[in-house]
Parts: C-alpha cells; sequence; structure tokens
C-alpha cells in the first residue's frame, strides 16, 4: 500500500542546503548561501537579551507587536513618501518566507496560474504547487535581467492570479526602472490580477541606481502584497523575523492564513527591532557598506578568469566561468568546492528548463579577510 503521493514529487533539498553542506564537508569558504559571516549588531543583541530579561516571552499580537508596525510605517513613509497604516496594513511574519507562503496560500486555489520571473528564487514555486497552482515561467533579458513585458504579456491568461516580482532582484542584482513600473501598471491594470512583490533587498542598492517599491504606484497599490526581511536588513538570517505590507482589505485575507501557519513571530525580537530601527542610521548605512564590499571582491578578482556582471543591488555578484571551462554550471559550482575550496551557487537551478548561460553566484557579504581568503583561491584558477 502506498501510504502517500508527495504534493511536491519533484522539489529536492534547495540548493543553498546542498552547496553549504558540501562547503562544509570540503572545508570550502562558504560564498554559496547567502548570510553574513560577521556578527549583527551587539546593540541589537542587548536589546532582546534586555526584552527577554523583562519577561516579554509570551505571544505577540497575530499581526504583530503595535511598536514594530508603527516603526515600519514611520521607515516606509520616511523613505519612500508612502503612509501605511500600521494598525491594517502591516502585518509582522516569521520571515519573509512565511511572508511569501501565507501570501501565496491566502490567495492561490488550485489551477491558477502564477507568473515568475527566472531565474527565480526558489521559494516561490512549492508554495504555489502546495496549493495547487501552477507556475508559468517568464525568462528576464540576458544579461541584463530585466522584465521582458512583451513575454510577460503573452503569458498571462485569464487563469493568471498573480506575479510574483522580486527586485533587488536575486541572484542577479539588478534593480526595477521607473518605467518597468509603468508597464506593470498598463499589464495589470482593469485586472484582478495581484502582484506578490518580494522586496528583501530593499536598503542593498548602490551607486546612482534606487529601489522602487510596487507599493509606490496608487495602481498598483491596491493589489500589491509586499514582503520584507529584517534578517536582511540586520544581517541576522536565523531570526527569522519579516513583514509584509498589503492594503486593508488584502491584508484581512492575507492574516488569515498567517494566523493558522504560524500564529504570531516572537516577542523579545519583535520589540528589540522596533527598538532599533528608530536610528535610521541602522538601515541606511547598509547600500555603502555592501557597497564597498562588492567593490573590494571585485578589485581581488580583477585578475581572475572569471568575468564578472554588474551588480546594482543585493549581496550578490554573478560571474562567467567561460573561460575556465565549458562544464555545466552545476558541474562546476560542485568542482568549485571540492577542487578549489570556494563554494558559489549555479544558475541554472532558478530556470525551470535548466537555462545553463554558465554563471555561478558568490555572496560577498562577508568579512574582508574571507573574501580575501576566497580571492587568493579564485585567483589561481
Ligand atoms: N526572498 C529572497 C529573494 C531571498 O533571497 C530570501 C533569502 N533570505 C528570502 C526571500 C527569505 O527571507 P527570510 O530569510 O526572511 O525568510
Ligand atoms: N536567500 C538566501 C540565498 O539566496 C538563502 C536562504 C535559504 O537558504 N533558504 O542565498
Amino acid at each position: 500500500m502506498t501510504l502517500f503521493t508527495s504534493k511536491l514529487p519533484n522539489t529536492k533539498p534547495s540548493i543553498f542546503t546542498v552547496m553549504s553542506v558540501l562547503a562544509q564537508k570540503h572545508g570550502a569558504v562558504n560564498l554559496s548561501q547567502g548570510f553574513p559571516d560577521f556578527p549583527c549588531s551587539s546593540e541589537l543583541i542587548d536589546l532582546v537579551t534586555f526584552y527577554m530579561k523583562n519577561g516579554d516571552n509570551q505571544y505577540a499580537p497575530m499581526s504583530g507587536v503595535p511598536e514594530l508596525r508603527k516603526q515600519i510605517s514611520q521607515k516606509f513613509e520616511k523613505l519612500y513618501g508612502i503612509t501605511v497604516d500600521a494598525k491594517n496594513e502591516i502585518t509582522v511574519t516569521s520571515g519573509a518566507t512565511e511572508g511569501l507562503y501565507s501570501a501565496i496560500s491566502a490567495f492561490i486555489r488550485p489551477n491558477d496560474e502564477v507568473i515568475i520571473f527566472e531565474p527565480a528564487y526558489d521559494s516561490y514555486r512549492p508554495a504555489v504547487e502546495l496549493n495547487g497552482g501552477k507556475i508559468i515561467p517568464v525568462k528576464l533579458t540576458f544579461p541584463d535581467f530585466r522584465i521582458d513585458w512583451e513575454a510577460t504579456a503573452q503569458a498571462i491568461s485569464e487563469r493568471t492570479k498573480m506575479l510574483i516580482v522580486n527586485f533587488p532582484h536575486n541572484p542577479s542584482g539588478s534593480v526595477l526602472e521607473q518605467e518597468d513600473l509603468e508597464e506593470l501598471v498598463q499589464l495589470t491594470k482593469n485586472t484582478d490580477i495581484l502582484i506578490l512583490s518580494d522586496e528583501v533587498y530593499e536598503h542593498l542598492v548602490f551607486d546612482h541606481h534606487s529601489h522602487r517599491p510596487i507599493f509606490q504606484h496608487p495602481e498598483l497599490r491596491k493589489r500589491t502584497l509586499a514582503v520584507y526581511s529584517f534578517g536582511k536588513t540586520f544581517h541576522a538570517t536565523g531570526w527569522k523575523v519579516g513583514y509584509c505590507i498589503a492594503s486593508k482589505n488584502l491584508s484581512k485575507e492575507f492574516r488569515k492564513t498567517h494566523e493558522f501557519v504560524t500564529f504570531s513571530t516572537n516577542t523579545p525580537f519583535q520589540k528589540a527591532i522596533a527598538e532599533h530601527l528608530k536610528k535610521p542610521k541602522n538601515y541606511l548605512d547598509l547600500s555603502s557598506f555592501f557597497q564597498k564590499k562588492r567593490d573590494h571582491f571585485n578589485q581581488i578578482l580583477m585578475d581572475s578568469r572569471f568575468e564578472f556582471l554588474p551588480t546594482k543591488s543585493t549581496y550578490f555578484q554573478l560571474a562567467n566561468y567561460r573561460q575556465i571551462s565549458d562544464e555545466k554550471d552545476t558541474d562546476f559550482a560542485v568542482r568549485m568546492t571540492q577542487e578549489f575550496g570556494v563554494a558559489v551557487i549555479p544558475i541554472s537551478v532558478f530556470y525551470t528548463d535548466g537555462t545553463d548561460n554558465q554563471l555561478i553566484r558568490f555572496c560577498f557579504a562577508k568579512e574582508s579577510g574571507t573574501l580575501q581568503m576566497a580571492g587568493e583561491k579564485l585567483i589561481q584558477i
């Protein structure tokens, strides 16, 4: 007797898990999974400790600690000039991953179509499929990783229920331009297509580029759920605290799922983050901090045989290795870890059809010493 039929028969352990485990096994410098190897602010840790010792250890309200929602709303207003109602339009989630899942689960029914842009972050597909939805992949342009609006228009059908966009974009570091926002408006106005906007890298944008929240556009605002992550903003990916911003109407429905996925997110971390957000420097300095790391890493590898693609945002750097090998990117990534001692992420795994542009992704959210050590290995290749 078969006990069950898998709801996700094609889902394997994520590439981030696979590469991090491989890095550990071979003692390689781990530039694969995206997490900082430096500590988060000790002030923030002291705040968490304070609230734990203060007895703030019981359930938080389902939609989040009020003070945190207030601080998020003030940050949004200050940064983007957008007023969001802290009470009805912000929900604190257990990381952006829970926000994404709850948003998808709240609105996607069997046979609904969801458009994703590839290379796409790996958590969208399983969340859609668990809810009976169908993924319709559209490729971003290459090598700029912008949305191909013509292809997107063609992918839309009467079954399209949601578009999932992710800018600043993981893994390419591309950003959304003003004309993209206008295209998105044209494409979705007079429809009931929802937009799920994954903006976890909002504070990591470099040079003259800027982040454009989808919420900024009044036409898009009513149909958008946007998710964010304090894991990225405060160098604490293990804390799993994020939030979702959506209209009152959408938030009300979103919360019905959030309530039964997790009920609420841990209390002392929410209180500590609320306090930490009172100093805008704590998030405004991030861009220059990571831009320096990007530039340092680029400089170390200037004489290597890797060719870097421009990174406008995030803490990832794409590179092609055509001058080194014509192997498949998945094979090359494994060999880099095993033979050359640096773990990276192959990009083809983020495409439904396995498109292989011979690209690998480095995470540069690392101490200078780590980048230097990786660099010494990489320039030998
Ligand atoms: N979206 C993207 C694009 C990501 O890179 C990540 C990885 N952290 C997430 C969502 C998940 O964020 P969290 O760790 O807060 O769940
Ligand atoms: N977001 C991280 C990355 O892109 C990984 C998160 C995870 O391991 N689930 O590397």
